[in-house]
């Protein structure tokens, strides 16, 4: 049996190791991670320029491109002869609470898992600094095991968020939060003279609602275990927008 390990961090990443060495006592695990640091990457898949594939050792390739595209060459090439049983993805250098997920790439290499048919988890140390994935690492190799051996929904993933220094405070089955990044554009100029800009906000907010996985991890100090699925539709807005009756649109004169 196969275990896929990946993340957004890079090949290199202290979590990426802690991650591999609590799933090895549970299956062979094969490692196909970004050459490179792609927080952020979300689901991008490259399509329009080759990919390298560097094997570091038996089992362990490092990919020049996204976490989408490691866990996508993984499953249809590198392992295609027998498939991972479980995708596990991190653990990520910091949070992906609320809407990260949406941005996360550590979340899109668990999402490609699971839009291949692979159960998938994605895993996250909440800390901005001083990374210590021991606990972490622990709660990741007990919750695969479980993910082993317990059937998952098709088309459904795990994301799991663990506070970090000292052990957590239990557990929690969350959902999505809210939370506000401070929308911070630093614009400044080149040694040519040309402006350049820094995107990405410093300060941070979160709603506290009990149930949520902000409120679970950074109030309660739980590990949050939020199930996910890849149908985005709003089911709630379909008869809404059916109201619009927008038949006059496609009437061409
Ligand atoms: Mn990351």
């Amino acid at each position: 049996m196969r275990i896929l390990v990946s993340n957004d961090d890079g090949i290199a990443s202290r979590g990426l190791k802690a991650l591999v060495e609590a799933v090895t006592p549970l299956a062979e695990v094969w490692v196909v991670a970004p050459e490179s640091e792609q927080s952020a990457a979300s689901h991008a898949l490259s399509l329009h320029r080759p990919l390298r594939a560097r094997e570091v050792q038996p089992r362990w390739f490092a990919v020049d491109g996204t976490p989408a595209d490691c866990v996508y060459m993984a499953v249809h090439h590198l392992m295609k002869d027998e498939r991972p049983k479980l995708v596990v993805s991190g653990i990520n250098h910091g949070p992906n609470l609320a809407d990260d997920v949406i941005y996360s790439g550590t979340v899109a290499a668990a999402m490609e898992g699971s839009l291949l048919g692979v159960p998938a988890i994605a895993f996250s140390l909440v800390s901005r600094r001083q990374f210590e994935f021991e606990h972490a690492a622990k709660f990741a190799g007990a919750l695969a095991k479980a993910a082993l051996a317990n059937p998952m929904p098709d088309r459904t993933l795990l994301n799991v968020n663990v506070p970090s220094h000292g052990p957590p405070e239990g557990y929690e089955i969350t959902r999505l939060g809210r939370h506000h990044y401070t929308g911070d554009v630093i614009e400044k100029e080149d040694p040519r003279g040309r402006r350049y800009y820094w995107i990405g906000g410093t300060g941070y907010e979160h709603e506290k609602a009990e149930g949520t996985d902000v409120t679970a991890v950074l109030d309660h100090r739980r590990v949050s275990i939020t199930p996910l699925q890849l149908d985005l539709t709003e089911q709630k807005m379909i008869e809404t927008l059916r109201a619009w009756q927008l038949e006059g649109f496609l009437q061409v004169k």
